[in-house]
């Protein structure tokens, strides 16, 4: 269905109202990666019946129920692996695949290393809230080292992995961070993203308010935020931060990029050789 994209931009017009109110809890990151994604399709001026939006399990993966587009809300861990064929099928249609920290480098890991290695159009959002929120709280692949969780009642002793630096190594074609603090920031990430011919992995650090943030003490949704901010300073100025557990001084933006052959037109491009006998 076409809406005014050159009209102001309203997210009620991209949401499917029958299906509210929504279930994310107060304060939770994983509304404001929405808003920034459905902005950036407004800005886009993409038409909701070319946009294909497929999640996988947990609360990242419920939020493809909420956008009035083609959604689909598949199994766990393997949204990439669905929407691989959706793309290879219909290279018309903006697929984009929402996933959450555990289902897309716990269970899904796979697929995104070979989707990075493949390239094949799609632009996958990883929304980073260093747990499995919907299962109760569990450790994930992202949980910061010394972190509580409902599995790590001593403080998570494993090394956290980065998402982006993984992708990189795999190959992948776009390679993003942002914070759900700085929507607009976000959302022009995400207008890249969808821009980019080939795979384009963001990762999008939210916050659990409800299970992790108040298993860690981490104060209110705000004061959250005003975290994912000074986490991301450089050490120098750390010095007004309680606990920086994040180790690293993550990078935000466009982290890498390349412009290696896309695989779908590729694969096109071989059947219609062999059609013609050129193979
Ligand atoms: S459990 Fe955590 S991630 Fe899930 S909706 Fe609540 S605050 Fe958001």
């Amino acid at each position: 269905m076409s809406i005014d994209t050159a009209a102001a931009f309203d997210v009620t017009d991209y949401l499917r109202k029958q299906m509210m109110p929504h279930f994310l809890c107060p304060g939770c990151g994983h509304g404001m990666a929405l808003r920034a994604l459905l902005w950036a399709i407004h800005d886009l001026e993409i038409d909701k019946d070319a946009l294909a939006v497929v999640s996988g399990i947990g609360c990242a993966g419920r939020l493809s129920a909420y956008i009035d587009a083609n959604t689909f809300h598949v199994t766990h861990g393997r949204p990439i692996a669905y929407a691989t064929g959706l793309a290879l099928a219909r290279p018309d249609l903006h697929v984009v695949v929402i996933t959450g920290d555990g289902d897309c480098l716990a269970i899904g890991g796979n697929h995104l290393i070979h989707a990075c290695r493949r390239n094949l159009k799609l632009t996958c959002l990883m929304l980073n809230n260093e747990v499995y929120g919907m299962t109760g709280g569990q450790v994930s692949p992202t949980t910061s080292q010394s972190r509580l969780t409902t599995t790590t009642p001593l403080g998570n002793a494993e090394p956290h992995f980065d998402a982006c630096a993984l992708a990189t190594a795999a190959g992948a074609g776009f390679v993003g961070r942002e914070v759900t603090r700085h929507v607009p920031k976000l959302k022009e990430l995400i207008k890249a993203g969808l821009r980019h011919e080939g795979f384009a992995f963001i990762e999008i650090l939210s916050d659990c308010t409800e299970i992790f943030g108040r298993k860690n003490e981490m104060g209110s949704s705000p004061e959250m935020m005003m975290r994912q901010k000074s986490e991301l300073r450089p050490s120098a100025y750390r010095d007004t931060v309680d606990t920086p557990f994040r180790a690293n001084d993550l990078p935000t933006g466009i982290l890498a990029r390349n412009d290696r052959p896309e695989y779908g037109a590729a694969y096109r491009s071989a059947a219609a050789a062999a059609r013609n006998g050129a193979r």
